[in-house]
């Protein structure tokens, strides 16, 4: 499109806004693209749940911070005002990431054929290689960021499962995968932000500069800021993983040995695993589901208890240690007490160890079962109560079919930041259990959605009622006295935190925490 049709268009979305929007003036001068075309709006109006649709206005494609600070300024100085929601990569299961009659910045670069041309893009990654650290925009994808800091020989320490998740999106939660217990969460790895405020306000942040904010929007789930840069931590890239999972069929066994594993974080790398995760088999859903494709045919795993559990580690290397690394594999799992008949190893390059989940995704694609669904719910549980929760939820609750994975890994919580916004157990060890499920539309009764989304809350009654005191990640909640619960102490200083960077509660509305000033009273229907 040419750039005087691009001005025409844009100015055309602008009187739009201005006419919903009395009092609204926003500078037209946007390097991005600000649509109201309907594909856009209807992306941004759905995520991977597929269970809240909210529809915005317009949607931004920013090109640079400068774009979403004049959009949230905008926004903030006008009489009426307007709701400004950052997307990522659109992965939030209920639509934390969407606002209605607002204004989706849509951050991450999924959507290259709209942006216009040259200057209007967003920076791409720059890798300091001297300093070990990458300058990444907000919506860059984690897999653009390993690719490019894999070209100077580096990677971040702290992943999550999957990588087409956007920067932003994670550090917005925490960004956790079999690595934390070793390095912390992703905001654990994080050097300094560049945000836009909730005032439109861009500015620095660190642990020296504004802390307040840098602290605030880590885990903050979009409420003090959007994130426009962050600089990331690397290590020097492995070449090769040793991947290799054991089955249990004794619970405390099996959370002895994670335990056991996870507290060797201290020593030397050579005897730890860099990675440390698990799930739980209650069915044949091991051999159907989109983390299995590690058990081949050729080497089937029959289920003859009613719940088997599977803990999945791995060890990085170098070819130039590749003489060592059985050893060392070897003499960690002699302290193991697995089935012993169990052992299943596979060893592949670093980055698809990585970019497991994708491959898995492609084929959930093929067969029409990505795009479902998805009624997830992810604890975080105490250490203390983790027999409990596997007693009542595993073995009762769950039935006979789960309908998607179900993760479990405990983590170090001395790598986590207490003066960040995340909230989490007060044990000095706390479990992941993520509950990864897809509805069927045709399937039998318990893989319905209503099902599904009733098992979640006799899940969480049953926590409650039996005093285990567990945090949701990734949290959803719609009424404000739940927010308080869930942030407990924190709660007055999140509060506080949105007094001074989001004073209208414009950003993030999709998360239900707080409703905007301007809003009417209907108070819902604006977020
Ligand atoms: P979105 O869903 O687009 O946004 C999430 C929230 O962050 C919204 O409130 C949004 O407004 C806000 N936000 C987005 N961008 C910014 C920004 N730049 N600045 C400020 N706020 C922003 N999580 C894990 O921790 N570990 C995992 O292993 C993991 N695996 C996953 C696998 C799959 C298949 C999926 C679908 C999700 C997984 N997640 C995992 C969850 C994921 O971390 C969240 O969905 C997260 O929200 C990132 O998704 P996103 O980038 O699409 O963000």
């Amino acid at each position: 499109m040419g750039n005087n049709s691009n001005k025409l268009l844009l100015t055309l979305v602008i009187c739009r806004l201005i006419i919903v929007i009395p009092g609204l003036s926003i500078d037209p001068s946007v390097d991005g693209k600000l649509s109201i075309d309907p594909t856009d709006v209807e992306q941004a109006s759905l995520d991977f749940g597929l269970l809240t649709r909210r529809q915005p206005l317009a949607v931004l494609h920013p090109g640079s911070a400068q774009d979403v600070a004049r959009l949230v300024k905008a926004a903030y100085g006008s009489n009426q005002g307007f709701t400004v929601s950052a997307r990522g990569h659109g992965h939030s299961t209920n639509g934390q990431a969407q606002t209605r009659n607002g204004v989706v910045i849509q951050m991450s670069r999924s959507n290259e054929g709209s942006e216009l041309e040259s200057g209007s893009k967003p920076p791409r990654p720059r890798v300091w290689a001297r300093e070990r650290y990458v300058d990444v925009w907000g919506g860059e994808l984690w897999i653009d960021v390993l690719k490019s800091s894999l070209e100077y020989g580096l990677a971040p320490k702290s992943w999550t499962d999957y990588l087409y998740l956007s920067v932003g999106g994670t550090l917005s939660n925490a960004g956790i995968s079999g690595q934390a217990f070793n390095h912390g969460p992703q905001i654990s790895n994080v050097l300094e932000l560049d945000v836009v405020t909730g005032k439109g306000e861009l500015l620095t942040c660190s642990e020296d500069q504004n802390p307040e904010l840098f602290h605030a929007v880590l885990g903050g789930l979009g409420q003090f800021g959007i994130i426009t840069r962050a600089r990331i931590s690397l290590e020097p890239a492995p070449q090769r993983v040793r991947w290799i999972r054991v089955l249990y069929s004794d619970f405390s066994v099996f959370t002895g040995d994670q335990e056991h594993l996870i507290s060797l974080h201290a020593q030397p790398g050579h005897q730890k695993f860099d990675y440390i995760e698990g799930f739980v088999i209650v069915d044949e859903g091991l051999v159907n589901n989109w983390r299995s494709s590690f058990f081949s045919p050729q080497n089937p795993v029959i289920v003859t208890e009613r719940v088997l559990y599977c803990l999945e580690i791995a060890k990085n290397y170098h070819e130039y240690s590749a003489e060592t690394i059985d050893q060392e594999v070897e003499s960690l799992l002699k302290k193991l007490n697995f089935i012993s008949t169990s052992v299943f190893t596979t060893d592949l390059l670093y980055v698809d160890f990585l970019d497991r989940v994708h491959k898995s995704e492609l084929k959930l694609r093929s067969k029409g079962l990505w795009e479902v669904p998805h009624p997830w719910l992810n604890l975080f549980i105490p250490k203390s109560k983790i027999a409990e929760f596997d007693e009542g939820v595993f073995k009762v609750i769950l039935g006979n079919k789960t309908s998607g994975p179900i993760l479990i890994y405990p983590m170090n919580r001395d790598k986590w930041d207490r003066r960040s916004s995340v909230v989490t157990p007060d044990e000095g060890v706390f479990y992941l259990v993520a509950l990864l499920r897809s509805a069927s539309e045709k399937g039998e009764e318990g893989q319905s959605l209503e099902y599904l989304i009733d098992q979640n809350r006799r899940i969480l009654r049953y926590c409650d009622e039996a005093g285990i005191n567990v945090k949701q990640y990734l949290p959803h909640f719609t009424r404000q006295q739940e927010w308080m619960d869930h942030f407990g102490s924190k709660w007055d200083w999140i509060c506080e935190m949105k007094r001074e960077f989001d004073p209208r509660h414009i950003l993030a509305t999709g998360q239900q925490i707080f409703t905007p000033t301007f809003s009417s009273s209907s108070n819902m229907a604006s977020r």
